[in-house]
C-alpha cells in the first residue's frame, strides 16, 4: 500500500452565481504520496485550479463554497481544522505557488524581506539565520548575485525571475508538499524550461511531494509521476506517465494527447478536441464527456461513469470499461 500524505475524498467545491451553481469541483477523489509529483491536467475551466485552492481553503467565499467530502493532511482533515491551525499548516505543511508571481509579490517591500517574513513568521529565526536562510533559497532557485539582489523589489527582476523568487518564499519554511499552480504559463519556452528544471531538482534534492497544475499535457511528461486528468470538474483518468500517455483508456484523454504536437510528424497538423467546454452550470446528465466524446453510448447520456480499475495504479471513469 502506498502512503498518502494528502488525501482528497469526495470533495464539493461549488461557486453560487447569478446565471446558477457551478460545480467547479463535483466529488473529487484523489491521494498524493510522499516524494511523488503528481501532475494534475485538463483544460482550463475543469477544476484543477478550484481543486487546489479547495486544499488550503483558499476558495473565495462567497461565491464559492466547499459543499462536502475530506481533505485528509497526516491525521486531520483541513477542511474542518481551526483557521489557526490551517495558517499554521499553509506554508509549513502545505505551500501553494499561483501562475502569475506579479499578483503574490508585494511591490513596496524587498525580495528578501518578503521572503524573510515567511520565515520568521513560521519558523521564528533569530535575524541574522533568516537572513541566511533567504540568501540560501535564492541560490538554491537560480537567482545571480543573491546577495546583492534580496534588497532589489519585484519590479526589478523578470517575469522569470520573480517566479523563481515565489518558488523560494514557497520553499523557505520546507513544506512537505508544493502545490503549484500553472508555474510556467505565463513564461516564455527557454525560462520556462529552466523553470521546470527547478522543480526536478527539488523532487531529488528533497523528500517533497509537489502537486503540479497544468493544462498541458506535454508538460507534465518530464516531472509527473503520476498524472490524474480532470474533465468538467471530475475525474477522468489517474495513472503513471506511462499509463497515461502509452495506455490512455479515457477518450478524452486520448483527446488530449493527440492534441500535442507530434515532432515526428512533418505536418504541423494540430488537431483540438471538437466541440465546447462544458458548462460547469446544470451539466449534462450521465457522463459529463458525453456532447464532445466520439465514443458516446446511450447508457453515457444517463448515468455519470464510476471510477474502475484498469491495473494497479491506473483508474478510469467511462462507460467503455465498466
Ligand atoms: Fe465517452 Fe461514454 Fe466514456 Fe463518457 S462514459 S467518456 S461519453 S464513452
Amino acid at each position: 500500500m502506498h502512503h498518502n500524505i494528502l488525501e482528497i475524498k469526495q470533495l464539493k467545491t461549488y461557486f453560487f452565481t447569478r446565471s446558477g451553481v457551478v460545480k467547479a469541483v463535483d466529488s473529487v477523489n484523489f491521494g498524493i504520496r510522499r516524494g511523488e509529483s503528481l501532475c494534475l491536467v485538463g483544460e482550463s475551466g475543469c477544476g484543477k485550479t478550484a481543486t487546489a485552492l479547495s486544499i488550503l481553503r483558499l476558495i473565495d467565499s462567497p461565491p464559492g463554497k466547499i459543499i462536502d467530502g475530506e481533505i485528509r493532511y497526516h491525521d486531520e482533515d483541513l477542511l474542518r481544522c481551526s483557521g489557526k491551525r490551517l495558517r499554521q499548516i499553509r506554508g509549513h505543511g502545505i505551500a501553494m505557488i499561483f501562475q502569475d508571481p506579479q499578483s503574490s509579490l508585494n511591490p513596496v517591500f524587498t525580495v528578501g524581506d518578503q521572503i524573510a517574513e515567511q520565515i520568521r513568521m513560521h519558523l521564528k529565526l533569530k535575524r541574522r539565520p533568516t537572513m541566511e536562510r533567504t540568501l540560501h533559497l535564492m541560490e538554491q532557485v537560480g537567482i545571480p548575485r543573491a546577495r546583492e539582489r534580496m534588497k532589489d523589489y519585484p519590479h526589478q527582476f523578470s517575469g522569470g525571475m520573480r517566479q523563481r523568487i515565489m518558488i523560494a518564499a514557497a520553499l523557505s519554511c520546507g513544506p512537505e508538499i508544493l502545490i503549484a499552480d500553472e508555474p510556467t504559463t505565463a513564461l516564455d519556452t527557454t525560462i520556462k524550461e529552466q523553470i521546470l528544471d527547478i522543480f526536478r531538482d527539488l523532487k531529488q534534492q528533497r523528500e517533497m511531494s509537489i502537486l503540479f497544475i497544468t493544462h498541458d499535457l506535454g508538460t507534465v511528461a518530464g516531472i509527473a509521476d503520476r498524472i490524474v486528468v480532470m474533465y468538467g470538474g471530475r475525474i477522468a483518468e489517474v495513472g503513471t506517465v506511462y499509463d497515461i500517455f502509452d495506455q490512455p483508456k479515457h477518450p478524452y484523454t486520448h483527446g488530449l494527447i493527440d492534441c500535442l504536437p507530434d515532432i515526428s510528424a512533418r505536418s504541423d497538423r494540430l488537431t483540438s478536441i471538437p466541440g465546447m467546454i462544458p458548462s460547469l452550470i446544470d451539466p449534462p446528465d450521465g457522463c459529463i464527456f458525453s456532447p464532445r466524446c466520439p465514443r458516446s453510448m446511450m447508457v453515457c447520456r444517463q448515468k455519470r461513469p464510476k471510477e474502475v480499475i484498469v491495473s494497479k495504479e491506473h483508474l478510469v471513469a467511462c462507460h467503455l470499461y465498466s
